[in-house]
């Protein structure tokens, strides 16, 4: 057995059900488990010496699209908004390789341990159809290789042009294709035990990228292998604009028609509902990912975080995809939600520990776990710590909890540790090497972009 003594934190941000905050307090951790926090000192394998640290929870990513990684920072997509952006995109997406998936999933996932982040969904969708590659199978082995806890998503598009949907006819599947890969994945990868490192989810793309066939064999697929479902719904008027000319129905609606809701959904988004499709959200408690940079980078609108939260619809945080963040730090998120929902709403704005709760418990309820997402005992042991003696955080000390949110955090962790095993130090990734990481990643971001 290994073992794992913080010592001594000057402050323990549980987020537990009473926002418990710990001061001077160990947290004990054997293998991948925290089984005492208390002021008892045990001896371990590893000691941290955390007197001048802060600890929080690990991060909880809800929706991401890691092989954006390698398409971020593009001038040709910098004005546009989400339609175009995407007919943009797709033909630089039509070019990648499994060693594009792998190394911008190492890319990736790499920043998102180093703020902090210690569970990762990824919605990959794209599949070209010029090469029958594995590729969920090469985000697996990244995810292994960082240490990160990683929900892989089978993601799809079967609605091309010539169906009259946004994607070119030659990265989508059919879907018999698609069904026998997820199939295929869930019965390879998925482990739904208590403190999984690999889980999958099923995830078509969106309504205007997926036919209605696949939506609904998806949805009786995912609901026989009991794994969760998730797509992108009412980020944009444009795809509101085109659930009623397609379909004749508003986007829920076209949703809810398909057996797309309930407590074992979660969509992407979620900006363009109306007050009566947010009570149904509720009720059903099917879940939304918030991307308030992503919604903010497209000019997609603001989602009504508030009311939501009023109302119980249960809410996590995410990147989204890197082209349209154009990062991957779930931690500088957190202080971009606070400040939109400042501006956008004043006082009934979620404060600075609310919106840490939708990074970490929020996050684990969308991914349907109960074993990560706070610091109590028999919890998985995903957590950072800050080193606050710095003068970034001088005077900030009244409130660890709304720290992250309020003041904000613009650097690396101290120590990010995933199932108990420190992942990243000071700003470095402790089981891969980073800088031939870097090196390769750029060669095949090189590639990539010259196909064009
Ligand atoms: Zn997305």
């Amino acid at each position: 057995m290994k073992t794992l003594l913080i010592k001594n934190a000057q402050a323990i941000v549980t987020m537990d059900d009473f926002n418990t905050v710990l001061e001077n307090t160990n947290i004990f951790i054997e293998n991948n488990v925290i089984t005492y926090i208390g002021e008892k000192e045990f001896a371990a394998d590893e000691i941290i010496d955390a007197s001048h640290h802060y600890v929080y929870p690990g991060l909880v990513n809800t929706h991401h699209h890691l092989y954006q990684t390698f398409t971020r920072n593009l001038p040709q997509v910098q004005k546009l908004e989400l339609f175009d952006w995407l007919t943009t995109l797709y033909e630089i997406w039509r070019g990648i390789t499994p060693e594009v998936v792998y190394y911008s999933s190492l890319t990736g996932m790499g920043e998102l341990l180093k703020y902090g982040c210690t569970t990762c969904f990824d919605h990959h969708y794209v599949f070209p159809s010029s090469f029958a590659g594995e590729l969920i199978d090469r985000q697996f082995a990244a995810a292994a290789e960082l240490g990160i806890r990683f929900h892989a998503s089978r993601g799809s598009m079967s609605r091309g042009k010539n169906d009259g949907g946004l994607p070119p006819n030659d990265l989508v599947q059919s879907v018999d294709q698609i069904l026998d890969d997820s199939l295929r994945l869930v019965e390879k990868y998925h482990n739904p035990d208590s403190f999984s490192m690999q889980q999958v989810v099923l995830a078509p793309c969106s309504p205007f990228s997926v036919t209605s066939d696949l939506m609904v064999k998806t949805a009786e697929l995912a609901r026989q292998k009991n794994v969760r479902l998730h797509t992108h719904l009412a980020e944009t008027k444009d795809e509101e604009d085109y659930c009623i000319e397609k379909f004749g129905m508003r986007p829920l609606a076209y949703m809810e028609s398909l057996g797309w809701i309930g407590p074992d959904v979660w969509y992407a988004h979620g900006i363009h509902f109306t007050d009566d499709e947010l009570k149904k959200l509720a009720e059903t408690q099917t879940g939304v990912a918030h991307c308030p940079v992503s919604n903010q980078k497209l000019s997609s609108g603001i989602a009504q975080i508030p009311r939501m939260l009023e109302l119980g619809v249960p809410v996590g945080l995410a990147v989204d995809g890197s082209a349209s963040n154009d990062c991957s730090n779930l931690l500088a998120e957190l202080r971009v939600a606070y400040l939109l929902h400042r501006l956008n709403s004043s006082e009934s704005s979620p404060e600075g520990n609310a919106i840490l709760r939708l990074a970490t418990r929020g996050g684990a309820k969308l991914l349907g776990r109960d074993d990560i997402g706070s610091i109590e005992l028999g919890k998985a042991a995903d957590l950072f710590l800050i080193d606050i003696n710095r003068v970034e955080y001088v005077g900030t000390q009244f409130d660890p909890q709304s720290l992250l949110a309020t003041v904000g955090v613009n650097r690396p962790t101290a120590y990010t540790i995933v199932n108990g095993r420190v992942v990243s130090k000071a700003g470095e990734l402790c089981l891969v090497d980073e800088h031939a990481v870097v090196q390769e990643a750029n060669r095949q971001v090189t590639h990539l972009l010259k196909r064009l």
